[in-house]
């Protein structure tokens, strides 16, 4: 992948140092963001110190920049650019310098650029945005901001169908889920995609920097997570350590989306080959219908939290089990043989029931809507404890399946806290916070305790494993979930 790291420095002896360390870091051309300067210089001579060709840029601030620059000192300053020795020019579709430079324009190569950063427009549209800076550009670029699935999807599909004009083009998502565009330039049909020198050094919402892009390569591993609302997700910090620790080019994003818009996604997925997804509230269930297999083991389920990209066929499976049994196994709390109380009757505590009878558990439910427990003990060969009952039973283990006292919800306690006993394992499948006052309270009663965190990267390893058939290590996997 050819990548232009955007230089956004104060000053030009700042932006040279940092071009010296882009062309250390692998970059392929090197974008001067003039309109990031304090002052425009007027001596330009200390660019010719950096090898790799440059592109100087003055965006004007209709367009995305801080240039507040009249047409005759923009014009001034792009002659001594182009005087300077500067390759390309970045000029904007509707500014007359395009005109004004003309003939002078001949000996360097000009980008003809579009940005609209409030959202993305019909195809139609953005195909009229390719075509006009095409045919005033050697190079189009056009960049809009993803605010969902939708616009990604008329993104993809107009770089497709202009593609065959075969103009040179650069198209760029801005936002959480345009980065696919960044990471995936060349399938969608860009000669180059931008990135920062370095975190913190963006030129544009949701610029990567260029180690990490550099580090993709042509054909990344892309995959991620989908659910809504995604919030603050560890997964990731958590699978994108993997990536880095197993040097494998791969990169995992997130792709926010309505239950509407579900889709549209698998359709991305796909189209751009990205290699799979996990699946988060509330999707676990619904995703299953738009899936073209769904194996024996997410269907007992009932719920995917893992989709496997295999060459175009979509199959939904399910690591949460497996995720929750190396847990369990790793910590030495060995359901086997062992009474189980389960709080819930949701996907986790049907994930959880599956488990428990493959461990040959002894399996109780109890949830708030009995008539669920019912259905779920059915299922996974276990009885039902009313609420106000389990307080006088014995249970070797007690496990939380409820979303109760996770960060956005009542921090309450699942279950009248004498079901607690010196000895017993207390496992909460709740991550966020690690530990819950369901586990603090089962602690206090002398119980060892099991938090979420363990079963969410036993479960992250699992589907990285199924997806690039490498097992990453433990230790990275957490080490990405503590500083996620
Ligand atoms: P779900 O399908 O929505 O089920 C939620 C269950 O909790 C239902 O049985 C529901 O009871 C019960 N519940 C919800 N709110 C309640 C309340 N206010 N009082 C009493 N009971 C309540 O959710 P899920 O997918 O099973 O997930 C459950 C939890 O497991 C979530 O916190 C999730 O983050 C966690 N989880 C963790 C991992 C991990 O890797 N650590 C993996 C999967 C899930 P009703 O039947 O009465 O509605």
């Amino acid at each position: 992948m050819r990548v232009c790291v955007s230089l956004v420095e104060d000053g030009v002896k700042e932006a040279v140092a940092a071009g010296l360390i882009a062309q250390a870091k692998g970059a392929d051309l090197l974008e001067v963001r003039f309109d990031k300067m304090t002052k425009l210089p007027e001596d330009l001579s200390a660019f010719r110190k950096l090898s790799l060709p440059r592109i100087a840029t003055l965006r004007t601030e209709g367009q995305g920049g801080s240039s507040q620059h009249g047409d005759e000192e923009r014009l001034r300053f792009f002659r001594r650019a182009i005087r300077i020795g500067f390759e390309n020019v970045d000029i904007e579709y509707d500014s007359p310098l395009i005109y004004r430079l003309g003939r002078e324009l001949r000996s360097v190569g000009l980008i003809c650029s579009f940005h609209d950063f409030t959202g993305t427009p019909s195809k139609a549209r953005i195909i009229d945005a390719l075509i006009t800076t095409a045919s005033k550009g050697d190079l189009a670029k056009v960049a809009f901001r993803i605010n969902n699935v939708g616009d990604l999807k008329r993104l993809l599909e107009a770089a497709r169908l202009f593609s065959v004009t075969g103009n040179k083009f650069v198209l760029l998502g801005m936002g959480e889920l345009g980065e696919i565009t960044r990471s995936m330039s060349g399938a969608f049909g860009s000669a180059f995609t931008y990135a920062s020198v370095e975190k913190g050094k963006e030129a544009a919402p949701g610029q990567p920097d260029v180690e990490t892009l550099k580090a993709l390569g042509d054909k990344p591993v892309i995959t991620g997570l989908t659910g809504s609302p995604l919030g603050h997700s560890l997964s990731p910090a958590i699978h994108n350590a993997a990536y880095r620790s197993l040097k494998l080019p791969g990169q995992y994003l997130l792709f926010p989306a309505t239950a509407a818009e579900l889709p549209d996604l698998l359709y991305l997925v796909r189209e751009l080959g990205i290699r799979g997804l996990n699946v988060t509230i509330p999707h676990k269930e619904n995703v299953m219908r738009y899936l073209d297999d769904v194996d024996p083991l997410a269907s007992r389920v009932g719920a995917v939290n893992t989709i496997v990209n295999k060459n175009g066929k979509l199959v939904g499976t399910n690591t949460d089990v497996s995720g929750l049994e190396k847990a369990l196994l790793a910590a030495g709390a060995d359901p086997r043989g062992k009474s189980v109380l389960v709080i819930g009757a949701g996907g986790a505590a049907r994930a959880c029931g599956l488990v428990l009878e493959r461990r040959g558990a002894d399996i109780w439910f109890t949830n708030r809507t009995a008539s669920r427990a019912q259905e779920v003990a059915k299922g996974f060969s276990g009885r039902v404890a009313g609420h106000g009952d389990v307080a006088h039973m014995t249970f070797d283990m007690v496990v939380n399946c409820t979303p109760l006292g996770m960060q956005g919800f009542p921090d309450e306690l699942p279950v009248d806290p004498q079901v607690f006993r010196a000895g017993q394992w207390a496992v909460d499948l709740i991550y966020n916070p690690p530990t819950t006052r369901f586990l603090e309270e089962a602690a206090k009663h002398g119980a060892k305790t099991l938090s979420g965190m363990e079963m969410l990267i036993y479960q992250a390893m699992d589907a990285f494993e199924t997806w690039t058939g490498q097992r990453p290590p433990y230790e990275v996997m957490a080490a990405g979930a503590r500083t996620g």
